[in-house]
């Protein structure tokens, strides 16, 4: 039944599949994500101590809006140097963890398990970018906004990171915008258009490109680099994989008569 999750075809494995789900799916599913239910008690939290640690009205705001305009910069510079860097997965001891953070999602996008950050990376990473933003601004007052700020953000990237590889066409312009500059990411060339809500600090950096068009097709859009004979070099990231990495996710060797990935998100 519709509205419901217990049901087997909106997954592929263990995992949600966004590519098999409606929106009002996909609102339940972020509702109830252990992971996004963590970081909305991390909010609480975070209120609670900026409330007992008091530092005025004035450090408080200005500590939300430095944590506002310094993430997605912050975001940017790791999505693009540390996700997209040929460096993690050179080395055995950060494989896994570049596996787990990035090379799945783009293996597979639609899969929510490998979408959502890992905590155990999200929020020591939060951590070290908001709270001095927010101490030195305010004391400890500040540093639990500024933290909590972080974690708020995180949660609306999350959410609209989900939209963005959900199989429907947002009704709203901005939306569908902002969908389409990261299906590119994902379908066409990865290096460029590094942003998930905003692709200003792309701009900035001249990483941004518009359609298809502006650019040729990368082939290494779903593997990043890290093909058949990288795997040879470097085997930790395909030994955990249990397979060679793939040129093309799952969902685009659709069966005849089934859309291929690229050509649903295409629209
Ligand atoms: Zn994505
Ligand atoms: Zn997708
Ligand atoms: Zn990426």
């Amino acid at each position: 039944m519709s509205g419901t999750l217990n049901n087997a075809s909106l997954k592929t494995g263990r995992s949600f599949d966004l590519g098999k789900m409606n929106l009002r799916q996909l609102w339940i599913a972020y509702l109830t994500y252990p992971t996004i239910l963590l970081y909305f008690a991390l909010v609480v939290v975070s209120v609670a101590a900026a409330a007992h640690f008091f530092a005025g009205w004035g450090a408080t705001l200005v500590s939300i809006v430095a944590v506002i305009l310094v993430y997605p910069l912050a975001w940017y510079l790791l999505h693009r140097y540390v996700l997209h860097g040929r460096l993690l997965y050179k080395m055995k001891w950060t494989s896994a963890l570049w596996k787990r953070i990035h090379f799945d999602h783009h293996q597979d996008p639609h899969l929510l398990d490998v979408l959502f950050g890992s905590p155990a990376t999200t929020l020591p990473t939060i951590a070290i970018i908001t709270l001095p933003i927010g101490y030195l601004i305010g004391g400890w007052g500040a540093a639990a906004t500024a933290f909590g700020t972080g974690v708020t953000i995180t949660c609306i990237y999350e959410f609209f990171h989900c939209i963005q590889h959900l199989n429907y066409k947002p009704r709203a312009p901005w939306i569908q915008r902002m969908k389409a500059r990261h299906v590119l990411h994902h379908f066409h060339d990865e290096d460029g258009n590094f942003g998930i809500t905003s692709f200003l600090v792309d701009r900035i950096f001249g990483s941004y490109y518009r359609d298809a068009k502006a650019r040729p097709r990368s082939p290494t859009v779903f593997n990043l680099g890290y093909d058949v004979k990288e795997a040879n070099t470097y085997p930790w990231v395909m030994d955990l994989t249990g397979s060679p990495p793939r040129d093309r996710p799952d969902g685009a060797r659709a069966p005849a008569g089934k859309t291929p990935d690229s050509a649903r998100h295409a629209a």
